[in-house]
């Protein structure tokens, strides 16, 4: 275990990058053998515009990995952190440190997002895609990547992990982000029965519901377990019954150029059907 988190401490990003390629092709085949929804749509041209955003996300988390160290550092020298204070074994000091950052670094965030205004609207983009996929699961704006930095690295000062453990949480969240995101077919009561701890394909669909309220539920992305405590999952739903895309942006011109795409948070908010703020 201590040889695993010594490896990620210092995995170079050529692996990281094997690694995310990798996954992002294995989803890409099975979504051709067995999809979930047979899109019609230029597969090629859906992948390079996701993969422009992905690019972009990444290039963010790589810049920033000096400011999740600083905070490595800090929260360590301070004696601060959930897992600087107890001491535990190494293996329950990871899946605690893992589950922490999950639920800072990727639950809150995307609660708050749905719930602010301003970082709404930098959200908006993911949401934008009509044929979700494998490749939409890291299709962020710039400024979205870097308000998702600055909470991972809150949520690392908090948890007081490791730089080994952060990284090996960064890897599993990319990684799911991908899986959630892809366009498979999984038998109903296996995705049901893991959806009670882990965020799976068809449980974060239901976040990808065109409209209210399914748009602000399910937030999660490794556990589904922040999403039943704090009551953001819905109990019942069909997969048949779900529309991708966001009401209120649903003109594909729009939504599949890069240069409008970046424009989305500075342009004036457009109120959902069942307003979410008001006016
Ligand atoms: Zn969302």
């Amino acid at each position: 275990m201590v040889d695993i988190i010594t490896f990620f401490q210092t995995i170079p990003n050529e692996y990281r990058t094997i690694i995310l390629i990798g996954g992002l092709s294995f989803l890409t085949v099975l979504e051709m053998g067995f999809p979930l929804i047979s899109f019609k749509y230029d597969r090629l041209k859906h992948i390079a515009l996701n993969l422009f955003f992905t690019l972009t996300t990444i290039l963010i988390n790589v810049a920033g990995a000096s400011l999740i160290l600083y905070a490595c550092i800090k929260a360590q020298s301070l004696d601060f952190g959930v897992l600087n204070i107890i001491e535990l074994p190494i293996f329950i000091e990871l899946i605690i440190g893992i589950m922490v950052l999950d639920l800072i670094g990727a639950w809150l965030v995307h609660f708050l997002e749905h719930k602010v205004r301003w970082m709404w609207k930098f959200h908006i983009i993911h949401h934008t895609d009509q044929y979700v996929d494998a490749s939409t699961g890291l299709r962020h704006h710039p400024g979205e990547g870097i308000i998702r930095l600055c909470f991972t690295s809150l949520a690392v000062f908090i948890s007081g992990a490791s730089f080994g453990i952060v990284m090996i949480y960064q890897t599993l969240s990319v990684f799911f982000a991908h899986l959630t995101h892809a366009n498979i077919k999984i038998p109903k009561k296996i995705d049901r029965l893991l959806s009670i701890f882990f965020v799976t394909p068809d449980f974060h669909k239901i976040h990808h519901h065109f409209a209210l309220p399914k748009t602000d539920s399910h937030y999660g992305n490794i556990f589904s377990i922040w999403d039943h405590i704090f009551q953001s999952s819905i109990k019942k739903y069909e997969m048949s019954s779900i529309q991708y895309g966001l009401d209120t942006h649903m003109d594909i011109e729009e939504t599949r150029n890069i240069r409008t795409m970046l424009m989305i948070p500075f342009k004036e908010y457009r109120p959902p059907v069942g307003s979410k703020f008001g006016q």
